[in-house]
């Protein structure tokens, strides 16, 4: 079982992959399950007169099936985008546009992906009434800030479930008890925890969450909703159009990019706790080795409450963008995808109380299905050869 990482490159040129929050390398087996869609069940979905739109229909309705069984839900109550940038978009938006004129308040947390923020600040540029609250040292949202925002004209909270820069896991059972008790429906961004982390709506009381296909070894450009059946959770569609999934997304579905969505999402279920069990060997080999050679590294974000696959560091002394210039053999980012184009430190560093040199020499490494213990090694290697060149660390 092999990634499919493009052409061009001989295997040992590329560079080792640790950046799997930004994206993961298609599994083969999605890949396999994408095919016929691409080729002979070329369908419209909607096309409801012959078996080429049957068929199409038919891998929706899989797919659908795959993806709610790893959250809990009903295969009725997942509605297909393009990614979780969309599906974002979608709730937080149109919640605000059902019930934001009853319930004017949106609450949500200061390190969400931007997608999130900037959904809330259109929504308040739209005259409602927007609350980000900050998160504490260890990038955990504080529950008493949670529930004094959190009030009867509050119409959305929005927590994610896994940060994407930093690997925290919020509290979102207990943070669904509060959105509960006052009335709130309940959304949470899981692209970084849906497949890597179990995660139940209905324990957990989610009413509405967002998912990404290519954060979980599907294609890119394929994301998904989950929405609580009934009334409650009524939201209005950004597309207008033929009202495809249930009028909440219009536009032809893409049957081959579900299919690929559908078959990874199968693909984690059955393998979860052995992927779970792999990344924590391997980031534990990577942290006692790294910590060891380079004692002055530091965590970011709480040390326990993460998934083990994402460790974003700090090389204090080290500025991150000169470290990665040094170190082109190693795949990794120093922070989110969205965001490492710009020049600034991250928002979710600064966040967490870190001044603007520090953020300025984190990385983050992200550990995948696909690494090795060869590649962690290696990877440690090229870390403590660059760091030692640059001088060494000055804590
Ligand atoms: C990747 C990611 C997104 C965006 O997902 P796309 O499918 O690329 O639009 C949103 N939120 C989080 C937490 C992510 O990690």
């Amino acid at each position: 079982m092999t990634a499919q990482l493009g052409e061009p490159d001989p295997v040992e040129q590329r560079p080792i992959y640790l950046d799997y929050q930004a994206t993961t390398p298609l599994d083969e087996r999605v890949l396999t399950a994408m095919l016929p869609y691409l080729r002979e069940n070329f369908g419209n979905p909607h096309s409801s007169t012959h078996a080429y739109g049957w068929q199409a229909e038919a891998a929706l309705d899989i797919a659908r099936e795959q993806v709610s069984a790893l959250i809990g839900a009903a295969p009725g109550e997942v509605y297909f985008t393009s990614g979780a940038t969309e599906s974002n978009n979608t709730i937080i938006k149109g919640v605000m546009d059902v019930w934001g004129k009853v319930r004017p308040r949106l609450v949500t947390v200061c390190t969400e992906h931007k997608c999130v923020l900037e959904s809330a600040l259109y929504c308040q540029r739209q005259g409602y009434e927007l609350v980000v609250l900050p998160v504490l040292a260890d990038g955990i949202v504080d529950l008493d800030q949670v529930a004094e925002a959190v009030d009867e004209r509050t119409a959305l909270v929005s927590v994610m479930a896994v940060n994407n820069e930093i690997g925290v896991i919020q509290p979102l059972k207990e943070i669904g008890k509060i959105a509960k008790e006052n009335g709130a429906l309940f959304h949470s961004d899981i692209a970084q925890a849906f497949g890597k982390t179990p995660v139940d709506v209905n324990n957990l009381q989610l009413d509405l969450a967002s998912i990404s296909g290519h954060k979980i070894y599907g294609p890119k450009g394929i994301g998904a909703f989950y929405k609580r059946a009934g009334r409650a959770t009524a939201l209005s569609p950004l597309f207008s159009g033929g009202d495809q999934e249930a009028g909440l997304r219009s536009g032809t579905q893409a049957p081959a990019l579900v299919a690929g969505l559908g078959m990874a999402a199968e693909i984690a279920l059955a393998e979860m706790t052995a992927d779970t069990e792999k990344s924590v060997g391997l980031s534990m080999r990577f942290k006692q080795r790294l910590f060891a050679a380079l004692p002055g590294i530091q965590l970011n974000g709480h040390a326990e409450k993460r998934i083990a696959s994402n460790l974003n560091l700090c090389f204090p002394g080290i500025d991150g963008e000169l470290l990665l210039a040094n170190i082109r053999s190693l795949a990794l980012s120093s922070g989110a995808a969205c965001a490492s184009a710009l020049t600034g430190p991250s928002y979710v560093l600064a966040a967490l109380g870190l001044t603007e040199t520090q953020a300025k020499s984190a990385l983050r490494i992200g550990i995948g299905r696909f690494s090795t213990e060869v590649e962690i090694d290696q990877a440690v290697d090229v870390l403590v050869e660059a760091v030692t060149k640059l001088g060494g660390l000055r804590p």
